[in-house]
């Protein structure tokens, strides 16, 4: 989760951003911003970590309108045409992405897209492509550990798996180990494991997907609602079959994430599906290896989730934008001044946030 200092928060960011600084501020190249999809306005929060990414509707059509008057805001194809060269863009480009296809891009952003005549690159992935479009198995998971009761045991046989929770504070730590499990297993293990894991947690998976609140905040698009967003002037992009940690898989399966996820997507929409964005997109979660799939895939590049530059087009930076953040550090992320920032204090302190 990412941490900032409430100091920068409420005092440095707003008042750097009143003095008209942030507007003058060059880019080093174009910045790419994250979302993950809406809040609607139905959900009542499960549970504040995972409720961390989506933004509420009124900061999203604030965000863009900002983006709108201040940056020039580009469409994926603009963006593409930069990745592969002979394309400049002006400075103070930003490039909109949107990860996991939930159902509140097309039912929340994408009627302030139309209106701002902006076009967005949304990330699906193979959940969206399936008949039922369930919820992503690993948002569930999570609420499955968040919701069980301390201490927390978990034992998978065959191969064999134990997890022994006893604090609150251990939970994420607990999940991220479990996604890594279950991403080195073979995909029938894997989901013979899972159900396994909800009975042991005694998770109410179907009382949470039958609530009319949690679907429309977790549900992701289906297949015809994809091939809308596709005719409304967005573009698609692949984000693996089964949102798994790359890293973690074997070689071949792996390969096969990336590579079915982007042929269902070019099958369905007719769209070139050029860019892929690493599930999770951290540095535990994509590393070289899949720098070099994504690029024998084909992809023109490919996104992490990470703010570090990188000299390679297969690991591309993004900015990451969370519900918490008000219009000042919203500014001060765009603009590459939180970057600066946290890149001054890292080198002088080794703390990974400010
Ligand atoms: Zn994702």
């Amino acid at each position: 989760m990412r941490l900032v200092s409430p100091l920068l928060k409420r005092v440095i960011y707003p008042g750097i951003s009143r003095s008209g600084y942030l507007r003058r501020r060059s880019t080093a190249g174009p910045v790419v911003l994250t979302y993950h999809g809406v809040l609607p306005a139905s959900y009542r929060s499960l549970d504040s970590v995972i409720d961390a990414n989506p933004v509420s509707i009124s900061d999203f059509r604030q965000q863009i309108r900002f983006l709108n008057a201040h940056y020039h805001v580009i469409s994926p194809c603009e963006f593409r045409a930069w990745c592969d060269g002979g394309h400049t863009l002006p400075d103070r480009s930003v490039l909109l992405s949107c990860d996991d296809g939930l159902r509140s891009c097309m039912d929340c952003m994408l009627p302030v897209l139309v209106e701002e005549k902006l076009s967005c690159l949304f990330f699906i992935t193979g959940a969206s492509l399936r008949s039922d479009s369930p919820m992503l198995w690993h948002e569930l998971l999570y609420l499955a550990f968040a919701g069980a009761a301390l201490p927390l045991r978990i034992r998978v046989d065959n191969p064999l798996f134990e997890l022994s929770v006893n604090k609150r504070k251990q939970i994420a730590g607990a999940y991220w180990q479990t996604l890594v499990r279950l991403s080195q297993m073979p995909e029938e293990e894997r989901e013979s494991a899972i159900c396994d894991i909800w009975l042991q947690l005694k998770f109410n998976h179907q009382g949470i997907v039958e609530d009319s609140g949690n679907r429309a905040r977790f549900q992701v698009m289906n297949a015809s609602e994809l091939v809308q967003l596709a005719h409304a002037g967005m573009e698609l992009g692949a984000h693996t079959s089964s949102h798994l940690v790359l890293a973690h898989m074997p070689e071949q399966s792996a390969i096969k994430e990336i590579r079915e996820n982007r042929a269902a997507l070019q099958q369905l929409t007719g769209q070139s599906i050029w860019a892929l964005a690493y599930p999770y997109g951290t540095a535990a979660s994509a590393t070289s290896r899949e720098y070099q799939m994504a690029r024998e895939a084909g992809f023109s590049c490919a996104f992490t989730n990470r703010a570090e530059n990188s000299n390679s087009k297969f690991a591309m930076p993004r900015v990451h934008i969370t519900r918490d953040m008000r219009i000042s550090e919203f500014e001060a992320h765009v603009s590459g001044f939180h970057h600066s920032l946290q890149s001054i204090a890292s080198r002088r302190t080794g703390a990974a946030c400010i």
